[in-house]
């Protein structure tokens, strides 16, 4: 069965063809970025090692998937005879709020939900259902299914999703904690489980999701009990230009301070705080501001300190949560690269059962892995998220 997996942002479209009859095989992938800005590109690779990547006519979602649906049949680097072998195109779609919390099929009933949970999540869903749109103006009588980041969050009870503000700001505008990076959360939650050989069902695991973004999942028998990440991508560990926990007071002085309207404190705390803000060395990539720490910069070594600091913390209080731990998981870029990162999250956590092995956690490898000690009496693993395939799997499983 082929599947198409779309994650429609708002400039770029990232694409992942699966044949999931042959091992859940990618057949092809690619994204297409700058969409509706001068010099459109697109990158494309198929299971063969054939790789494409140039300027393309695209000025809207639906040009990039007729685009993609070239490429997908041509005669060079196409990996499929007809679009009809397409059964299902699964789709990423940021918030669903208490609205759905399934992947399910994009009837036009689903489709408004989306539309109407677009008010908190104003620069995703808008664009994510115009990627729906797309795909049905292209490829006709396909189904398209929905999957939502913040749809493994919605077990969480009330004590954490809710905030202390009055009662009727949940009531009326349903303000509360909805988290993000669910489809990844849950992904590396259950290969966290298969790796260690026991039934997701009897664990208490903690999931580091530590990308660009960063959040933090507690999970209990396979079901969330909390996450960092809050109404917004915004609350939480420190990210990359995302400020994460702040006290809602510092950002009111700034904006009377400087006369800041809504959206200019917006940008300031989602696009130039978090690490990029407190390193001040022009990169949120911890990559660069790891080097730059490395040659005595202060600054840069004091925010991956913070960044750290901020992981452990989460650590600490979830564990509270779940009341002790099994596994705790390390994914996303730098939850999966970063050798340092990690060992300045887990220095100092061994009393607490977190005993991390040193040669284990400076093997760099694609695979799944554990990187405690073999007397750690908590696990911890490195498990690369792939939430293109878990996109790929809820919609099999809808569409047949
Ligand atoms: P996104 O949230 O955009 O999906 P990713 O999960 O791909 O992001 O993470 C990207 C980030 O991972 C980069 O900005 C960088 O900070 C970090 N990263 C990637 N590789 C490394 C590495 N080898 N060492 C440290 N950080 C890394």
């Amino acid at each position: 069965m082929v599947i198409l997996v779309i994650n429609a942002g708002s400039s770029s479209v990232k694409f992942t063809v699966f044949d999931m009859a042959d091992q859940k095989k990618v057949l092809a992938s690619g994204l297409i970025e700058r969409i509706g800005i001068e010099g459109t590109t697109m990158k494309y690779s198929n299971h063969r090692g054939e790789e494409i990547k140039g300027e393309v006519p695209v000025k809207n979602p639906q040009d990039a998937v007729r685009i993609i649906a070239e490429r997908l049949l041509d005669a060079k680097v196409g990996v499929l005879k007809s679009l009809s072998d397409i059964k299902a195109i699964g789709h990423r779609i940021v918030q669903g709020m208490d609205k759905i919390v399934q992947p399910v099929l994009m009837t036009a009933d689903a489709k408004n939900i989306v539309r109407d949970c677009g008010v908190l999540a104003p620069l995703h869903n808008p664009h994510n259902l115009m990627g729906i749109e797309a795909c049905e103006a292209v490829l006709p009588g396909v189904p398209n299914v929905g999957v939502f980041d913040t749809a493994f969050h919605s077990t969480m009870p009330p004590r954490a999703f809710l905030y202390g503000l009055p009662y009727n700001y949940y009531e009326t505008d349903r303000i509360r904690r909805y988290g993000f990076h669910g489809t990844s959360h849950g992904y590396v939650a259950k290969a966290a489980a298969a790796l260690d050989g026991r039934p997701l069902e009897k664990l208490k695991i903690i999931t580091a999701h530590l990308g660009n973004g960063g959040s933090v999942a507690a999970v209990l028998n396979g079901q969330c009990q909390d996450t960092s990440m809050g109404l917004t991508p915004l609350e939480g560990v420190l990210m990359g230009t995302r400020c994460g926990d702040v006290d809602t007071s510092a950002v009111l002085y700034i904006m009377k301070k400087e006369g800041l309207t809504p959206d200019q404190a917006d940008n300031l705390l989602n696009k130039k705080s978090g690490v990029l803000g407190l390193a001040g060395v022009g990169s949120s990539d911890l990559r660069d501001v790891e080097g730059q720490a490395d040659k005595g910069n202060k600054l840069c070594a004091q925010a991956l300190d913070i960044y750290a600091y901020r992981v452990k913390k989460y650590i600490g209080a979830y564990m509270a949560v779940l009341g002790g731990l099994d596994i705790l998981v390390f994914t996303a870029g730098v939850g999966e690269n970063s050798i340092t990162m990690r060992a300045a999250i887990l220095k100092g956590l061994e009393g607490i059962g977190l005993k991390l092995d040193a040669a284990k956690n400076s093997v760099r490898s694609p695979e799944p892995r554990v990187i405690s000690t073999d007397d750690s009496p908590i696990k911890i693993h490195v498990i690369p998220t792939n939430e293109e395939l878990a996109i790929a799997e809820a919609t099999v499983k809808l569409a047949s």
